[in-house]
């Protein structure tokens, strides 16, 4: 057994997609980004390559190149599954943003990991925070997410 943390960070701005692990969430904002900007998929890739030892997303989707232009990040994550070569055990996240709520869409974004990652829904833990109002994350401009993940 192997384990790994990750987190990724994103501006919001308007005219963008807000897409939470696989989920497109209704709201005005989106993450601005290369790829889709996935934050929460970004964590739990950053999160597997860790606990291989195989270096992070920068290095393995670099944001300079064309093909990663607007790419699903679910790609990302079962490309670095099959990197890592393990079978995932569990992963425990948290997104951290102002807004919109992200309760109502929790089960629906677990449900989503869970086809993506293959493994049932009850290993797969997705947790949100709001910042209390305090720094960009608090302000509405930022959203984060934090991944520990378990291979073997
Ligand atoms: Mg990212």
């Amino acid at each position: 057994m192997r384990i790994g943390t990750g987190s990724d960070i994103h501006r919001l701005t308007e005219g963008r997609d807000l897409v939470i692990g696989g989920v497109t969430i209704p709201y005005c904002k989106g993450e601005e980004a290369h790829s889709d900007g996935d934050v929460l998929i970004h964590a739990i890739v950053d999160a597997i390559l860790g606990a291989a030892a195989l270096g992070d997303i920068g290095s393995i989707f670099p944001d300079s190149e064309e093909w990663t232009k607007g790419m699903d990040s679910s790609i990302m994550l079962q490309k670095a599954i099959e990197m890592a070569g393990s079978e995932i055990v569990n992963i425990d996240a948290t997104v951290h943003l102002e807004s919109p709520k992200l309760r109502p869409y929790i089960l629906l974004i677990r449900e989503r990991l869970s086809q993506i990652v293959g493994i049932p829904i009850e290993r797969i833990s997705v947790k949100a925070k709001s910042a209390e109002g305090l720094g960009a994350i608090g302000e509405g401009l930022a959203i984060a997410a934090d991944a520990a993940v378990l291979i073997e």
